[in-house]
């Protein structure tokens, strides 16, 4: 299933038979019962699921996908996690040993969230990052709970970018992870919330991103140091997650901030992210 966010709506995405999308507004559908709001959809996943799962719909009575007016999968989640340094060569790319027993868990604020097509604008003088991430939105309040059954508190996963500025970052005497990488427009996701059912391998997929044609991230899940179910199960030992929470899983080597010489984005650059079995997202750097 994939679940699109228009104008704070929740709606099912299906393909018709002409090979396009169509969206049908999930609180429509239902007859109110879910939705309209995608917090609204999170908070009662479970019931939704069996209620879809036995649901027919009718594709050709949806509308045609405009992609420009897609928001963020969950905009406006009770938590934001991010976690740094969760995959070996990103870790040796920035100048630390790989964590062992707990990576570095920050936020980002969700004043920076957007939609998936965006034009993100560079803070005057800021040295502004690229890092591709599987975000996880969760379905399911969790505390405590192990990895076995952490997927089953997913509600799905989308595409995230926790694009960051690492004058900001960087700053002071600790790092000011949370303002650094919470500018206006820094934490674009999308396009769509897919569930995990959906995915060729929920564990084990392509995630990258490249500046106009130029591939500067290309990974695989399946690198992270602590992979989904153990981020969920580490969080939430200390944490209570709740329906339509957000984790960032970090992000693969291939940033600015670790080449030589350094690079950041500049005005005029598309950045180009993707990830296997969820679609693509476009930041036009202005
Ligand atoms: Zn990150």
């Amino acid at each position: 299933m994939r679940i699109a966010n228009v104008a704070d709506r929740a709606h099912l995405v299906l393909p018709a038979g002409d090979g396009t999308d169509r969206l049908l507004d999930i609180a429509e559908i239902s007859e109110q019962r879910f939705g309209p709001s995608l917090s609204a959809l999170y908070d009662a996943w479970d019931e939704f699921r069996s209620w879809a799962d036995d649901a027919s719909f009718d594709a050709e009575a949806g509308l045609p996908v405009d992609r420009t007016a897609l928001q963020a999968p969950s905009p406006r989640p009770r938590q934001v996690f991010a976690i740094g340094l969760n995959y070996d060569e990103h870790a040796a790319e920035s100048g630390f040993e790989p964590p062992t027993d707990l990576p570095p868990v920050f936020t980002k604020y969700v004043s920076a969230f957007t939609g998936p097509d965006t034009e993100v604008q560079i803070p005057s003088g800021g040295n502004v990052d690229w890092e591709v991430e599987l975000v996880v939105v969760i379905g399911r309040q969790a505390h405590r709970i192990d990895e076995d059954s952490a997927w089953g508190h997913v509600a799905g996963v989308t595409i995230g970018q926790d694009l960051s500025e690492r004058i900001t970052q960087l700053r002071g005497p600790a790092p000011q992870f949370g303002l650094g990488k919470s500018y206006p427009g820094f934490a674009p996701q999308g396009p769509y919330l897919v569930t995990p059912n959906e995915l060729p391998d929920r564990d084990d997929l392509e995630i990258g991103c490249r500046i106009d044609d130029e591939v500067v991230q290309c990974g695989r899940t399946k690198e992270m140091i602590f992979n989904v179910p153990a981020l969920i199960a580490k969080i939430s030992e200390n944490v209570t997650l709740y329906p339509g929470d957000i984790i960032f899983t970090g992000t693969p080597a291939g940033v600015g901030l670790g080449r030589t010489p350094q690079r950041f984005l500049v005005a005029g650059e598309t950045l180009h992210t993707w990830i296997e079995g969820i679609g693509e997202m476009t930041q036009r750097f202005v």
